[in-house]
């Protein structure tokens, strides 16, 4: 069968940046299973999995806007030290904040005496994804999956 909505599929994926990095990959892990129209991947891979089949290998580069989106330089904003209270603070270090649109997982970027610059972006904002892809399974969503907007069993999501 192909893959179309409502659809389980698992797949093995390789993510690299321009520069041909590897960001992250599942080769050697399990397969990531998801379900197929429900926004459960970034648009860009979506599209390019509908109607593919199990055994099938691609490679996708899908730009910012259909992934990550674009940096906005409104979500980089400077924060007194103090807010982080005893916890010690660097470069680089992630924690989750509650934006206007939920929790977001906010970025260290710069400290600067007793300012702290926070970047709110999602760490692949504005990078263009280039997705090594083959299918590993597809399958019918089962109604409860369906119901809940994600996949259960292997690799799937809590119960
Ligand atoms: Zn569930």
């Amino acid at each position: 069968m192909k893959i179309k909505k409502d659809s389980v599929a698992a797949i093995t994926y390789t993510l690299k940046n321009d520069a041909g990095e590897v960001l992250d990959s599942s080769v050697g892990k399990d397969s990531l299973y998801y379900l197929h129209g429900h926004g459960n991947l970034v648009i860009g891979l979506e599209d390019e999995l509908e109607s593919k089949a199990k055994g099938d290998k691609f490679s996708v580069a899908v730009p910012a806007e259909k992934g990550y989106g674009m940096a906005d330089e409104n979500l980089v904003q400077s924060v007194p030290l103090s807010a982080f209270g005893t916890n010690k603070v660097e470069v680089g270090m992630q924690f989750h904040a509650d934006g206007p649109a939920g929790q977001v997982v906010v970025t260290v970027i710069e400290i600067a005496g007793d300012q702290v610059k926070i970047d709110g972006n999602h760490p692949l904002a504005g990078v263009t994804l280039h997705f090594d892809i083959v299918v590993d399974e597809v399958r019918e969503a089962t109604s409860e999956e369906l119901a809940h907007g994600h996949v259960h069993g292997p690799g799937g999501h809590h119960h």
